[in-house]
């Protein structure tokens, strides 16, 4: 069993003192009024990131922008997870390097996934001069640290500092957060994974799976539940792994539990379970907390026998249809959505056809869909990889013309429904179903059901945050209309 290793409180006390003199070295640089531009891309895990960096630059008296020109200092955190993620990062470093040119003492940093990864880091530090600083994953909570190392550069000369060479993952308590304002707030319970899956980046990147201690879970969701968040999404790469590294803690189920008996009206959600830990335990805590959504994702990635033993996926098909149908007993009005990974390398026809077929008889709402991506350093990178990159995207296409037909079928089978949703902003409208016009004092906001589908509906300008009744009226693929009840 590993050990979970904790920041010291005496080290956090320590970058809480760099937060201060940050404050003082930026005061002497900008002046009073700076601003921060931070960028998070992929999972809700880097959100999660973004949300306790954004934290510590407003404790070193940056307002956050969403406006790049109107930054001081500009900060990616980075993705690693498929190669046009990486690109996108490369294409926006140069653009805010270029900014540096009219925007007096502007500062660019750069986090998260990619940065940890060596030959990034080379990469970065040889041909993107412009780049002030650079942290790996496992150097998050040090950003106060290496931000005032920026600072120290003077006399004309400036100062690089990188900071990517940690290699084991640690748990940071006691920094502090700014979440985006609204309805629905992630929650980390725990961070990397064991699992290496054989084209996944992530083990590589995130370091070994670590567990937050219950008692700062439970501490946390009590926060956002009386600051009034009404959805609190539980965040680990594997979460049926929660508690495994800890002694003396709870396991997931009983964290849920934990978590279900929280005082309060709000919906928990957890992401991602990994289907070789989702057992009929899990299952059963799921159906005896009323508060945890009806919604699983569970990432199946192949229909293929052959092709999740060489995903190194530690489980069969029949095993996972096994828990599907287990979960739909126990959970009747149970939503399952999932990850695909097509063209694996070696995938056949055949072996495609064999995840299109499973995708039709597990009938997912909805999928995330993924062409392989090779990631240096993990093992599918270098497998033989015949099949052309035009071919898999004709077999890309198969599978989304398969999944609309399962998504769309489920989506209309709520028309007529009267669900609970939980607004969030305004709607897009999109994909044109709703056809009626909001009047005057009358928006169109957008909404999440228990099963995490979108829902567009016209109500008045202002709602209070909390759970509405929507009657569905109509249904696309992956969205829902419908019209606000009466409370
Ligand atoms: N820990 C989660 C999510 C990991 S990344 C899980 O195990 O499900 C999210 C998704 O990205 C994965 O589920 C997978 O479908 C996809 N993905 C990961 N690495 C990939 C790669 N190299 N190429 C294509 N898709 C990939
Ligand atoms: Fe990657 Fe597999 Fe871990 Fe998910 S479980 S993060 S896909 S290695």
């Amino acid at each position: 069993m590993g050990k979970t290793v904790t920041v010291p409180a005496e080290e956090i006390a320590r970058q809480w003192e760099f937060m201060g003199r940050c404050r003082e070295a930026l005061d002497a640089r900008f002046g009073e009024r700076r601003a921060a531009f931070v960028k998070s891309f992929g999972c809700q895990q880097n959100v999660s990131d973004g949300e306790k960096l954004a934290g510590m630059l407003a404790e070193m008296g940056f307002t956050l922008t969403d406006d790049p020109d109107k930054a001081d200092l500009i900060l990616y955190n980075t993705c690693a997870v498929r190669e046009n993620a990486e690109q996108k990062v490369f294409g926006v470093v140069g653009a805010a390097i270029r900014r540096k040119a009219e925007r007096k003492g502007l500062l660019v940093g750069l986090c998260g996934c990619m940065t940890q990864q060596a030959h990034v880091a080379t990469k970065i530090r040889e041909s993107y001069p412009g780049v002030d600083f650079l942290m790996g994953t496992h150097a998050l909570h040090r950003f106060p640290e290496i931000l005032y190392g920026v600072l120290q550069g003077s006399g004309g000369k400036r100062r690089r500092v990188f900071a990517a060479e940690e290699s084991d993952g640690v748990i940071a308590e006691g920094l502090p957060a700014v979440r985006e304002a609204g309805v629905r707030a992630n929650l980390p319970i725990m961070y990397g994974c064991n699992n290496f899956c054989t084209y996944c980046v992530v083990p590589l990147v995130r370091g070994r799976e670590r567990s937050r201690r219950s008692a700062d879970i439970l501490a946390e969701a009590k926060t956002l539940i009386a600051a009034g968040y009404k959805e609190i999404t539980l965040l680990g790469q594997n979460v049926n792994s929660y508690g495994k590294d800890l002694e003396d803690d709870l396991d997931f189920p009983e964290l849920l539990k934990a978590v279900n008996s929280l005082e309060g009206d709000f919906w928990i959600r957890f992401m991602t379970s990994h289907p070789k830990d989702c057992t009929p335990a899990l299952i059963d805590a799921i159906a005896s907390c009323e508060k945890v959504c009806r919604h699983i994702h569970l990432p199946v990635q192949s229909g293929s026998n052959r092709v999740l033993q060489a995903m190194n996926r530690h489980y069969t098909r029949e095993q996972y249809l096994e828990i599907i149908s287990y979960a739909r007993q126990a959970l009747p009005d149970a939503n399952f959505t999932s990850d695909i990974i097509v063209g694996f390398p070696g995938e056949t026809y055949e072996e495609f056809l064999e995840t299109v077929s499973l995708i039709r008889e597990v009938r997912y709402s909805s999928l995330f869909t993924f062409i392989f991506s090779p990631r240096v350093g993990s093992k599918a990178a270098a497998m033989p990889d015949p099949v052309p990159a035009e071919e898999k995207s004709r077999w890309f296409n198969e599978l989304l013309a398969a999944q609309r037909e399962t998504g769309m079928a489920y989506y209309e089978r709520c028309v007529g429904k009267t669900l609970r949703v939980l607004p969030e902003g305004e709607g897009r409208l999109k994909h044109g179903i709703l056809d009626v016009t909001p009047g005057p004092g009358e928006r169109i906001w957008m909404g999440r059901t228990e099963h995490n589908m979108v829902v567009d509906f016209i109500g008045p300008e202002s709602l209070p945050g909390d759970f509405v009744q929507v009657k569905i009226t109509a249904a696309a693929n992956w969205a829902l209309a419908g019209v606000l009840q009466a409370p």
